[in-house]
C-alpha cells in the first residue's frame, strides 16, 4: 500500500485530520519495512506510528506492551474505530482470549497486543510464526534498560524474538537520555542501529509568523517576492483557488505550478517531480499536496487560508527547512476562514465527541493565531513541551501591544444577546457603531440599550474585536443560521464581569489607519 492510503486511513480510521509532529517520518520508515526506534514525548502520539502502519501491511503486527491497562485500553479504541485488534493478557476472561484465537485462525487480526511474560513460554514464538507475525512493535522500549526504573526482564527476550522470525521491529520510547537508548539498540537490534527518530517538537530554524487577511493575494505575492528564486509552498484551501493564485504568480514572473486532488495522477506527479529536481519552484496546492514530498530545502511556506487544526498548520509548515537552515513562514487569516473551517467540522459526518474535539484543534491554532507572546512557546505547549520565547517568530520580532478589551468585549456580547444570537458581525458592529441602516431599522434595532454605545471604536476596529473574539472562541459562527454569531460558554464570566480578556491593540489599530469599505 502506498503513502497516500496512510493519509487517507489516518482520517478514516483515527479521526484525526493529519499527523502529529514527527508521526509522518516514523510512519514512512516503518512502512517501508525498517528497523526504528522513535524517542517521542509522552503524548506525542506514538501509538499511531505502530498501528496505522500495521493496517496498510499484511500479517499480523505483535505490540509488546508492559501494562495490561494500557493495552486494554489500546484495544477498545482500535476495535470501536473498526480494526481488528486483540490482547492476549493475564487479564483476559476465557471468551476474549478465545476471541482473539478465533480472529488469529480466520487471519482476520491485524494487531496482537502481549504481555512481555507471554515471550517465557516456549508455545508464543510457534504461535507467533502460525498466525503470520510481519512485524513487532515495542512500546516503553525502555523497559528492557536494566539500569532504568522501569526493568522488565521478560523485555531481554524480544531480542531475541525478532532474530527468530525475522522481521521488522519498530520500538518507541519517551525516554531520551543517551544510555538508554544505546542500550535499547544493543539488546532490541544487536548492536544494529536502527533508523532513530529523536526530536523534540521544535523546529527552531522555522520562522513562524501569522497575519490578519487583508488582500491576501497582495500579501502572499509580497512574501513570495520577497524570496523570489527559492523553492516554497503556498497552501491554499480550495482548488479553484491553487489555480488562481499560480496563474497570480506566474504574471509576477515567479515559477509556479497548482497541485491538488482533483488533477490526474500523472500531472501531480509530473509537479511534485519538477518541485524535487527544480530550484526556486513554488507550488500553490491543497493539503494533497504532502506525505510524498521529501525536499529538504523547501526555503517558505505560506498559508494563504487558515489551515483546519494546529496539527495540521504544525505539519505544513513542517515541511520548510528540513534541512536546518533558516525556513520562513507565514499565515494569513480572517473571519471568513474561521467560519469556513467551523462550518466544514460541523456540517461533517463525524460522531459528535469527534466534532467537539476539532472545534478543540481548531480553536488551538486560533489562540496560536491571535496569540499576545511567543508563537512558539504557545505551539509547544499544545504538544506539552516548555521552552523559553524562542527570538524566531513575529511576536518576538515585534511584541505586540496589548489592551485590556474586557469594556468592549462585554458591550458586543450584550448586543449579541439583546438581538438573540441571530446575527453576524455587520450587523452587530451597526447596532455597536449606532449605524441606522434599514435593517437595523425595520428589527427596532436602533431602539436598543446597545445602539451606539460602541462608537468610540471605529468599524475596523469592531472587525478586528469580533475576529479576536472569534479566535479566542468567545463567539462562534452558527453554521445553520448564516453566521451568525453565538456566546460559548467561555464568554460569560466575561459578560458577567468576573472575567478579563487581553487583547492585541496592534491588529485594532492597524485596522483603525486603513480606510475599509464598509461591510
Ligand atoms: P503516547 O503513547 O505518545 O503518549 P498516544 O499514542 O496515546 O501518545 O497519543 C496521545 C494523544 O494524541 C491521543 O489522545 C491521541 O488520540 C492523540 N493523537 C495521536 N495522533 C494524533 C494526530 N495525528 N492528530 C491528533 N491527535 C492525535
Ligand atoms: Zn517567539
Amino acid at each position: 500500500m502506498t503513502a497516500p492510503s496512510a493519509t487517507a486511513l489516518l482520517a478514516s480510521v483515527f479521526g484525526f485530520p493529519s499527523f502529529r509532529p514527527g508521526q509522518e517520518e516514523i510512519v514512512r520508515a516503518v512502512l517501508a519495512g525498517q528497523n526504528a526506534l522513535a524517542i517521542m514525548p509522552t503524548g506525542g502520539g506514538k501509538s499511531l506510528c505502530f498501528q496505522l502502519p500495521a493496517l496498510c501491511r499484511e500479517g499480523v503486527t505483535v505490540v509488546i506492551s508492559p501494562l495490561i491497562a494500557l493495552m486494554r485500553d489500546q484495544v477498545r479504541a482500535l476495535r470501536a474505530a473498526g480494526v481488528e485488534a486483540g490482547a492476549l493478557t493475564s487479564g483476559n476472561t476465557d471468551a476474549e482470549t478465545e476471541e482473539v484465537f478465533a480472529a488469529l485462525d480466520e487471519g482476520r487480526m491485524k494487531l496482537l497486543y502481549m504481555a512481555p511474560e507471554r515471550l517465557a513460554s516456549g508455545a508464543t514464538l510457534g504461535l507467533l510464526r502460525r498466525i503470520g507475525t510481519s512485524a513487532i512493535a515495542v512500546d516503553e522500549a525502555h523497559c528492557v534498560s536494566q539500569w532504568g526504573h522501569d526493568f522488565r526482564p521478560d523485555y531481554l527476550r524480544i531480542g531475541e524474538l525478532r532474530r527468530a522470525l525475522d522481521v521488522p521491529l519498530a520500538a518507541f520510547t519517551a525516554t531520551a537520555d543517551e544510555e538508554t537508548r544505546a542500550e535499547i539498540v544493543t539488546r532490541l537490534f544487536d548492536g544494529q542501529p536502527p533508523e532513530i527518530f529523536l526530536r523534540g517538537f521544535d523546529r527552531p530554524n522555522i520562522h513562524l509568523a501569522f497575519a490578519a487577511k487583508d488582500k491576501p493575494r497582495e500579501q502572499i505575492l509580497r512574501f513570495a517576492d520577497a524570496r523570489r528564486g527559492q523553492s516554497g509552498i503556498v497552501y491554499c484551501g480550495t482548488r479553484a483557488k491553487t489555480e488562481t493564485l499560480a496563474q497570480a504568480l506566474r504574471e509576477a514572473r515567479h515559477a509556479a505550478c497548482h497541485y491538488h486532488g482533483g488533477m490526474d495522477p500523472e500531472g501531480r506527479r509530473e509537479v511534485e517531480a519538477r518541485f524535487q529536481r527544480d530550484d526556486g519552484l513554488i507550488v500553490v496546492a491543497t493539503v494533497a499536496f504532502g506525505m510524498g514530498i521529501d525536499k529538504p530545502d523547501i526555503r517558505w511556506v505560506a498559508h494563504a487560508d487558515l489551515p483546519k487544526s494546529i496539527e495540521s498548520y504544525y505539519q505544513e509548515i513542517g515541511r520548510g527547512g528540513r534541512d536546518g537552515a533558516p525556513a520562513e513562514t507565514l499565515t494569513l487569516y480572517g473571519p471568513d476562514d474561521i467560519r469556513y473551517r467551523r462550518t466544514q467540522i460541523d456540517e461533517g459526518l463525524a460522531p459528535p465527541e469527534r466534532k467537539a474535539a476539532d472545534h478543540g484543534r481548531l480553536n488551538a491554532l486560533l489562540g496560536l493565531a491571535e496569540a499576545t507572546a511567543c508563537r512558539r512557546q504557545r505551539l509547544l505547549a499544545y504538544f506539552g513541551e516548555t521552552a523559553e520565547p524562542c527570538g524566531n517568530c513575529d511576536l518576538c520580532d515585534t511584541p505586540p501591544d496589548v489592551f485590556d478589551a474586557t469594556e468592549p468585549v462585554r458591550k458586543a456580547l450584550s448586543a449579541i444577546l439583546r438581538t438573540q444570537e441571530t446575527f453576524g458581525a455587520g450587523h452587530l458592529i451597526d447596532i455597536l457603531t449606532g449605524t441606522a441602516t434599514d435593517k437595523v431599522r425595520e428589527r427596532g434595532h436602533d431602539g436598543l440599550p446597545t445602539f451606539g454605545v460602541g462608537r468610540d471604536l471605529s468599524r475596523p476596529q469592531w472587525q478586528a474585536l469580533f475576529r479576536q473574539m472569534m479566535g479566542h472562541d468567545l463567539v462562534r459562527p452558527d453554521a445553520e443560521r448564516h453566521g451568525a454569531l453565538r456566546m460559548t460558554d467561555i464568554a460569560r464570566p466575561i459578560l458577567r464581569g468576573e472575567a478579563q480578556i487581553t487583547l492585541r491593540r496592534d491588529t485594532v489599530a492597524r485596522a483603525q489607519s486603513r480606510p475599509v469599505a464598509k461591510a
